[in-house]
């Protein structure tokens, strides 16, 4: 076993599924449980290492030193590409979209990109809108050499075998299938992990995390679409609020893009009898805690 494979064969897996007595403002009768993938590295956290386990390992197979993927300027993934670039000894290229000189100073997200030894690579947002096409993809290699192409968000194929580990580690855990699987969705990467691996005693919610006109459909997951709190990243005082009692009575940290709209989203079909009495539900925690607003603090 080389060191890419060892070090992921130590890193995952070992994320608790943790049982949550009572975390909401009101009680509700279901068995909540979450996995805890936020643990699973501080820096390479949730869903982000799920998807890149794969893809590092095809890029070392492939015989790349160079990763090269995009994002926005608070971007889960760039940062979680960006440590693990420097912990498994891959160069790493950031492409964003926008004028590099409004972006400086640096947020704390690309600051700490460009700490893990990332290059940033600022195009316009014409540009970026090319960012799947074959033609822009072979400019960048032109310029930057080789590189392993991961796209936006960190969803492709590899990363959906790895997000299909999830359910199954939680079965093991628990010693049964849950009634309920639920994770927050973006690019749709880890929801469709859940499907995959689900059979037909647990449904899979996916919460959105953004406003959409219409869900994309699936016959193996079900798409939540009123918890988005007025679009992608937008929150309401009631939102902070919830995620603030959230964390103090479970001692568990959420953040306000994801994690936190998907368990308010939990709590409030829960409180109107969405799930049957003592279903038993399983919220992915999928991590983002580097994106957790300082509002949360105060
Ligand atoms: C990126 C991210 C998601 C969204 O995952 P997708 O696979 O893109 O749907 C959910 N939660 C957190 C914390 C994330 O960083």
């Amino acid at each position: 076993m080389n060191e890419l494979d060892r070090q992921l064969a130590e890193l995952m897996g070992n994320s608790p599924v943790q049982w949550l007595d009572n975390p909401f403002p009101e009680a509700v009768p279901i068995r909540l449980f979450l996995k805890r993938d936020d643990l699973l590295h501080p820096q390479v956290s949730g869903n982000k290492w799920r998807k890149l386990k794969y893809n590092l390992l095809a890029a070392q197979d492939q015989g790349f030193t160079r990763l090269l993927t995009f994002g926005g300027a608070y971007s889960n993934h760039l940062f979680a590409t960006a440590a693990a670039g420097k912990l498994f000894g891959f160069q790493t290229i950031g492409v964003m979209r926008g004028e590099e000189l409004a972006l400086l100073p640096r947020n704390r997200t690309l600051a700490f990109c460009e700490s893990c030894g990332m290059h940033l690579h600022f195009v316009s947002r014409n540009d970026y809108r090319q960012k799947d096409t074959p033609d822009f993809i072979a400019a960048l290699r032109t310029k930057f050499g080789p590189c392993y192409v991961i796209p936006e968000g960190g969803s492709n194929e590899l990363a959906i075998q790895g997000t299909a580990e999830i359910l199954p580690e939680i079965i093991k855990q628990l010693d049964y299938e849950p009634d309920y699987v639920c994770c927050p969705v973006g690019t749709g990467g880890t929801v469709s992990g859940l499907a995959l691996s689900a059979t037909n005693e647990t449904q899979v919610l996916g919460f959105m995390a953004l406003k959409i006109i219409e869900a994309a459909k699936s016959e193996r997951w079900l798409p939540i679409t009123t918890y988005h709190f007025g679009g992608y990243a937008k929150t309401t005082p009631d939102l902070i609020n919830f995620i603030r009692a959230f964390e103090q009575k479970t001692g568990v940290l959420l953040e306000q893009v994801y994690t936190g709209k998907m368990l308010y989203g939990i709590y409030d079909l829960a409180r109107n009898g969405y799930f049957p009495e003592d279903a038993t539900v399983v919220a992915v925690h999928t991590g983002g805690l580097q994106g957790r607003s300082e509002v949360l603090d105060t």
